[in-house]
């Protein structure tokens, strides 16, 4: 397998689960992958197609409920979270997969929106969850090693896994894989519960953790830049005033920027075109956390087929 962010991490535990011996070869680990500066709030966020990350989506949410219960993870915790529109429209399909989901009565709906709804969601605390995954791949007899693959046919074994999200791009030559920049900002104040304006293009968003909140963001096609912008700095906090007008500048404690990788369409197939069978799993833009375990089942399936 090559990478070791969210989607590489959840697919090895599932390969080792399944009895398939399973070593992860990644240039990056945790803390420098973009899975670390997920924010993490389970939602199925930029990311296709909907038939198929409306299903991968809540079997994770049941996972990480899982999880959550077996394992004890305190890092994994379930916040009420309100989504606004500027339009009343259908419930999304994934509604009816999670535990709670209501529609706002018109008087909860604030100001320059006109609709919204109130769903109950895990957030996941990302340098705790990863450092978990890690460690419950190596005590299940992973193998890893941190090492830059410029070629799959370098990779040995059978059958490659390939979860390297952006890194596909010239990895695998596939220029459908774009960076969609986010930028993030640490803050110290709870708002109670979450408040979010998913339009990419006015992205609004405040996620409340137990050791921060976050506030978002930015979805920005085709930006490479890796750096903070205080113009994005500005422009959050200004958005996030208006959804949350309670919050205190003064309790800033941090900024991070991290590039989604996206495509059109997530790229979780078999590819025969090779000497040696690759299966891809890449391209999950804003959702690699909320799809990760259903891409991984998906993948085991693929690979049992194929044996
Ligand atoms: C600001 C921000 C907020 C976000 N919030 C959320 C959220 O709330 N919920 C959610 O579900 N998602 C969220 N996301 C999206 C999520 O972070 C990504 O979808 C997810 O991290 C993708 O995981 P991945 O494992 O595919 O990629 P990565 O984490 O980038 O992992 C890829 C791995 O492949 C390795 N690799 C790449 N190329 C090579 C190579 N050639 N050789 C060896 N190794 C290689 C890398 O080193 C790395 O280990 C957010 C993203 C950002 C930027």
């Amino acid at each position: 397998m090559v990478g070791a962010g969210v989607v590489g991490l959840s697919c090895g535990i599932r390969l080792l689960e399944s009895g398939y011996p399973t070593r992860i070869v990644s240039r990056d680990v945790s803390p420098n992958t973009v899975s670390d500066i997920a924010a993490a709030w389970w939602y199925p966020f930029l990311a296709e197609p909907v038939e198929k990350t409306t299903r991968w989506s809540i079997e994770t949410y049941n996972e990480l409920l899982r999880l959550k219960r077996e394992f004890q993870l305190d890092f994994i915790t379930m916040r009420r979270g309100i989504e606004y529109l500027l339009e009343p429209c259908a419930p999304p399909k994934w509604s009816d997969g999670i535990s709670h989901f209501r529609v706002l009565n018109q008087v909860e709906v604030i100001e320059g929106y006109k609709s919204g709804w109130e769903i109950e969601a895990p957030v996941i605390e990302m340098a705790h969850y990863l450092q978990w995954l890690m460690e419950r791949f190596l005590v299940l007899g992973g193998d890893f090693r941190e090492s830059f693959i410029s070629s799959l046919s370098d990779v040995e074994g059978e059958l490659v896994v390939n979860c390297t999200g952006l890194g596909a791009r010239e990895l695998c030559n596939d220029e459908e894989v774009v960076p969609v920049r986010g930028q993030i900002i640490y803050i110290e104040q709870d708002p109670g519960f979450g408040r979010f304006d998913q339009r990419p293009e006015n992205l609004i968003y405040t996620i409340p953790r137990r050791d921060v909140t976050v506030l978002g963001g930015t979805a920005q096609k085709g930006d490479w830049h890796g750096e903070v912008r205080e113009s994005d700095t500005k422009e959050i906090l200004e958005k996030c005033s208006m959804l949350w007008p309670e919050l205190d500048r003064s309790k800033i404690v941090g900024k991070a920027v991290g590039l989604r990788p996206s495509r059109s369409e997530v790229r979780l197939e078999a590819d025969r075109s090779s000497d040696r069978m690759v299966i891809h799993n890449y391209g999950h833009g804003g959702a690699g956390v909320t799809l990760s375990w259903g891409c991984a089942d998906e993948v085991v399936a693929l690979v049992s087929r194929l044996k």
